[in-house]
């Protein structure tokens, strides 16, 4: 398949500064990211070529290749990248590489780190099942997560004992990358930020042996996290700088803990209404009767009314799931089945049958609005 031009894909023209291309970048990876578009394969698509095109035209040394030979220029020029096929791992390590992290494909805002600055850690996902019990009151729990942690040895910095940074080659320590370019306005001086010290102006040149002078190594964190009563699943809580650190004592990632929840082994959750399914005997339903039925906190003593029906929805106000938002909580309904034996011995058949002549316990003939209250009451 025919390559589009790189330029094209990240609609920028061809003398468009490192700035401007990031920018582009930055939007197009946003706007196609796989997070956004879930199982959208054209979304995925877009967001491998504008990754890939970003990827060969911030690198000043692939863009020159690019322009001077086109797509042939830069063939298998992916550095740590396994072939020339750009795949979506690729792409995701070109956008983490950025410094972006989940909180900006969802628009959470946040100062972002910008040029010069050391790129942020990753933000970490975390799943955690809780019951109903649990979400009813809310609940503290502690997590155990692995992260990546400040490399001890070198406090951060990737550099090896008793050695110091040294001036960028490329910059001269400026931090800086100039250029000029001409157009029929005159001539433009673009200063864009050193992609090998990423504005820093300094690089290392004797790494830590600890942690290969990235400045950070695999490492481990409890967390404690306070869930509030009345969630419900894909509800999540950000944990702010509890995530990977970045390089170079970059500032951390976020933890974002995503709700779940587990299936109740009773209960059925409506919104915060809870659903239980409360079979009864034919003559505790004819005759009435208290029953103990499980709530959420615990056991609760019902009355059934002499002559309910099956499919009757009995309401127990306030015991059902607190609202996240504001107060009051939900109601525990209590759904009628009236159970039919399926296995009878001889007597019981006797005493059924002298019932099947009783008149009582013959339903109507569809009597006009006999049926349909009790549809009513379904409802
Ligand atoms: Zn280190
Ligand atoms: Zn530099």
């Amino acid at each position: 398949m025919a390559k589009r031009d790189y330029y094209e894909i990240l609609g920028v023209q061809r003398d468009a500064t490192d700035e401007e291309i990031k920018k582009a970048y930055r939007r197009l990876a946003m706007e196609y990211h796989p997070d956004r578009n879930p199982g959208d394969k054209t979304a995925e698509e877009k967001f491998k070529e504008v990754s890939e095109a970003y990827e060969v035209l911030k690198d000043p040394e692939k863009r020159r290749r690019y322009d001077a030979y086109g797509h042939e220029g830069v063939k298998g020029g992916f550095g740590d990248f396994a072939g020339f096929e750009f795949d979506l791992a690729d792409a995701l390590r070109t956008f983490m590489s950025e410094g972006f992290g989940f909180a900006d494909i969802f628009g959470m805002g946040r100062g972002r780190s910008r040029a010069g600055r050391k790129p942020r850690g990753s933000d970490l996902q975390i799943r955690l099942s809780l019951t109903l019990e649990e979400i009813a009151t809310g609940v503290t729990k502690k997590l155990k997560i692995k992260r990546l942690v400040r490399c001890a040895t070198c406090n951060g910095s990737g550099l090896k004992k008793g050695s110091k940074p040294v001036t960028c080659p490329q910059c001269n320590g400026t931090g800086e990358i100039r250029s000029v370019s001409r157009s029929i306005f005159g001539q433009f001086i673009n200063v864009s930020t050193c992609s090998y010290c990423r504005g820093e102006g300094q690089i290392i040149k004797d790494f830590c042996e600890a942690c290969g002078g990235e400045g950070r190594v695999q490492g481990e964190s409890t967390l404690t996290v306070e869930i509030p009563a009345g969630v419900s699943s894909g509800n999540y809580i950000t944990l702010r700088g509890e995530g990977d650190v970045g390089p170079n004592g970059g500032p951390p990632g976020d933890v974002l803990v995503f709700i779940e929840e587990k299936e109740h082994e009773y209960f059925e959750r409506h919104g915060d209404d809870i659903l239980f399914d409360l079979y009864l005997s034919f003559p505790q339903a004819a005759l009435g009767t208290t029953v103990e039925i499980p709530t959420l906190n615990g056991k609760a003593e019902l009355e059934i009314s002499p002559g309910t029906q099956s499919g009757k929805i009995l309401r127990m106000r306030g015991k059902g799931i607190p609202h996240l938002r504001g107060h009051g909580r939900g109601d525990q309904l209590v759904r009628i089945h009236v159970w039919t034996p399926t296995k009878l011995n001889k007597q019981e058949k006797e005493l059924l049958k002298q019932l099947l002549k009783s008149e009582n316990l013959t339903p109507p003939k569809n009597e006009k609005g006999f049926f349909k209250k009790i549809r009513e009451v379904f409802q």
